[in-house]
């Protein structure tokens, strides 16, 4: 899959950043009954599913990275 190790390593390093984000605890996230990506009526959380929630992440990365460069 990786013929260089160096390409496999930043792989592995670019998805357990990614996971780490996934999974920190966003208190400027509020409770609004909706999705916060397609605005879905939700009962609990901040995404409808874990695609929702994906795709939310990466718009977000986006936005950062576009700041940062
Ligand atoms: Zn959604």
């Amino acid at each position: 899959m990786y013929a260089d190790p160096i390409d496999e390593a930043a792989a592995r390093s670019e998805q357990m950043i990614a996971v780490a984000l996934a999974n920190r605890a966003r208190p400027q996230m509020a409770f609004t009954g909706e999705c916060h990506y397609c605005e879905e009526a939700i009962e609990s959380g901040h995404f409808c599913s874990a695609d929702c929630r994906e795709d939310h992440e990466r718009m977000v990365r986006a936005e950062q990275q576009r700041k940062l460069s």
